[in-house]
């Protein structure tokens, strides 16, 4: 049998994260040497999206994990584990790492892609007034920036929605100004409610 053919059986055909169906995508869990049922899963695009970093986080999406994390594939709790580990900052997502029991070589595999080092949680991305920023925060330019590259100018105002964090410089986020992908310095971003 196929790797896709026995992943669509585990999985009956639904993002093995969330639940979603088609489109439905083989989800290698890095670091795979020979990808096979045992290190990929089934997702969605949404999911997909997210885990590879092409969208932001949207952290509301992956209250889904509190149905899938008790999956008995591990695979799937590894993700979970991961996608956990990167929104933990919103509290509930904490509350279910707390639940979520992987086993030795499992949580070995889960870290060892750095997902979840305390180093990268201790940095806090604080914006022009001290409050905390979260990926998928909407912000207001509080300067006029130049965009590096082109010709154009972020006026101080603009709003930025869907902020990521980058996660190992705490006075740098990224966002998209004009359909592109910069990054932002945070003291010259204010958090909008
Ligand atoms: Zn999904």
């Amino acid at each position: 049998m196929s790797i896709e053919k026995a992943l669509y059986e585990r999985a009956e055909s639904a993002c093995e994260l969330c639940k979603a169906s088609e489109p439905l995508f083989i989800y290698d869990i890095p670091p795979v040497s020979v990808p096979n049922t045992d290190t990929c899963i089934l997702v969605c695009k949404t999911c997909r999206d997210q885990i590879n970093g092409d969208d932001a986080m949207d952290t509301h999406h992956w209250r889904c994990l509190n149905d899938s994390m008790w999956s008995p594939v591990i695979a799937v709790q590894v993700m979970a584990w991961r996608m956990l580990n990167r929104i933990r900052d919103a509290s509930w997502p904490q509350g279910l790492l707390d639940m979520l029991y992987l086993d030795d070589a499992a949580l070995i595999w889960a870290k060892a892609t750095g997902e979840g080092d305390e180093e990268g949680t201790a940095l806090k991305h604080l914006d022009c007034n001290g409050a905390q920023l979260e990926p998928g925060d909407t912000v207001t330019l509080t300067k006029d920036l130049n965009v590096k590259g082109t010709s154009f100018t972020a006026k101080r105002g603009t709003s930025v929605r869907g902020i990521s964090l980058v996660t190992d410089n705490a006075e740098h986020i990224e966002g998209k100004i004009n359909g592109q992908q910069i990054v932002i310095l945070t003291k010259f971003v204010k958090k909008s409610k």
